[in-house]
């Protein structure tokens, strides 16, 4: 550490990306990335816009917004964009938690990065057995919560009646329901934008539009939480949604057709390998995202994780109490999860 670094930020622990490995090629199953490439036409906006490049991007992302306002049902006073959805999810935490901030135990590892980065006191709710939300247990919180939806990394949905509960629970705490993986099989909260003001919905183009890459993330909330939002983005950098990304987002969304093609190709390949590896004598949580949280009964997560590095297949794993033993995998294409079960297969087979 220099002498220079601000003193607050000397105990500041990072969050720790997932490996992008740059020395062997792997089978890439650790940060949830689509399996599939953009579609053609994304790239060829990529392109095209990359042709202006000389100039500075639209601010607001105007073209962007109306055409996501529009595939939401929403205004595009309702919508503001970011350099992915960890961009705005910041935002939340640098500006609307005057009373804290409040998630589950086990969830988005990047809540108490942030929340140690801006100074919020943060409280942990510890999950229930099976790492089921219990909605109950927010009742009297008073910070903002913070919830995946799918819950992260266990892949564990709740239901709009119980977000509309936590909603209901106290008018005057905000609820961010973060739906990453929303698109794999969840219903989104967004239509509740309609009945309660204390609720912000955010997503991205990285898991389920093949846009990882491009940065790009949605937030959807009351015009007046836009607008406090707004003051901070611009109070900021104004320009993190960058020319190429805000002409792949409007192309990724004129292609429907694509873009649910993928999702129900992984959503098959997912249902069919959480059945297999329950046959290898794997625990799984029902997910309803592109990732699978799975232990084996025998063997330790670290033995597992490590084997699997070793017949280059890179998964994540989290060196925490409650879920050492539990490995996340990134559903792949079809033939990239065979030669996970084959190695899979071998490991069980040899210890
Ligand atoms: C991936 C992820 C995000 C952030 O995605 P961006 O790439 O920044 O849009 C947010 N929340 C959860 C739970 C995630 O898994």
């Amino acid at each position: 550490m220099s002498q220079f670094l601000n003193s607050k930020f000397s105990q500041l622990i990072p969050y720790t990306p997932g490996l992008q490995p740059t020395d062997k090629t792997f089978i890439k199953l650790n940060t949830n990335e689509s399996p599939y490439p953009p579609p053609a036409n994304v790239v060829e906006a990529v392109a095209k816009s990359a042709e202006s490049l000389q100039l500075y991007p639209d601010p607001s992302a105007t073209k962007l917004t109306q055409k996501l306002a529009e595939t939401f049902g929403v205004s595009p006073k309702n919508i503001l964009l970011g350099n992915g959805s960890d961009e705005l999810l910041a935002y939340c935490f640098m500006a609307l938690c005057e009373n804290g901030a409040v998630f589950p135990d086990i969830t988005y590892t990047f809540y108490n990065v942030w929340s140690e980065l801006y100074g919020v006191e943060y409280k942990t709710i510890s999950l229930r057995e099976n790492f089921l939300l219990e909605i109950t247990d927010y009742a009297k919180e008073e910070g903002t919560l913070f919830i995946p939806n799918p819950n992260a990394p266990t892949g564990i949905p709740i239901s709009n009646k119980e977000i509309e509960i936590l909603l209901q629970q106290n008018p005057n705490r905000l609820v961010v329901i973060d739906e990453a993986y929303a698109d794999f099989g969840n219903t989104s909260a967004i239509p509740l934008l309609k009945k309660y003001t204390n609720l912000i919905v955010t997503g991205t183009f990285s898991k389920s539009r093949q846009m990882a890459g491009a940065r790009l993330g949605w937030l959807v909330s009351s015009e007046e939480i836009i607008n406090d939002l707004e003051k901070i983005h611009h109070s900021f950098n104004s320009y993190t949604v960058n020319r190429m990304t805000q002409a792949a987002g409007l192309a990724s969304l004129d292609n429907e057709a694509y873009f649910s093609d993928c999702k129900e190709k992984i959503i098959a390949t997912r249902d069919d390998v959480l059945q297999k590896l329950s046959d290898l004598g794997f625990a799984v949580t029902p997910s309803k995202t592109n990732f699978i949280f799975c232990k084996h009964s025998t063997i330790s997560g670290e033995t597992i994780y490590q084997n699997l590095y070793d017949a280059g297949i890179l998964v994540r794993r989290w060196n925490a109490p409650k879920i050492k033993d539990w490995l996340r995998i990134t559903v792949g294409t079809p033939k990239e999860m065979e030669q996970l079960l084959t190695e899979l297969k071998k490991i069980t087979d040899r210890t």
